[in-house]
C-alpha cells in the first residue's frame, strides 16, 4: 500500500481534526472551515502555508513556518 501523502502543516495545526473512514484511510479536516468558508474543510494537501495556523500547544514546527 502507498504511503499517505504529507499533510504538512496541518500536522501541527490546533485547528485540525483526524477522520477516519472505514476503509482504514485518514483524513485531515480543517475545524477553522466550520463557519469560516475561506478555509477548505478537507484542504488540498500538502498545506505548507495557511494564515490560520496555530500550533499545537508545545507542538511549534518552526520549519513549516518558515522561520529558522
Ligand atoms: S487552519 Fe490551516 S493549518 Fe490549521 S488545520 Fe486548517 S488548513 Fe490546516
Amino acid at each position: 500500500m502507498p504511503a499517505p501523502p504529507p499533510v504538512g502543516l496541518c500536522d501541527a495545526c490546533r485547528h485540525q481534526r483526524l477522520v477516519p473512514n472505514t476503509r482504514g484511510s485518514v483524513f485531515s479536516l480543517c475545524e477553522r472551515s466550520r463557519g469560516q468558508p475561506e478555509f477548505p474543510r478537507y484542504p488540498r494537501l500538502p498545506v505548507l502555508r495557511c494564515p490560520g495556523f496555530e500550533p499545537v500547544e508545545g507542538r511549534d514546527e518552526p520549519a513549516l513556518r518558515g522561520r529558522p
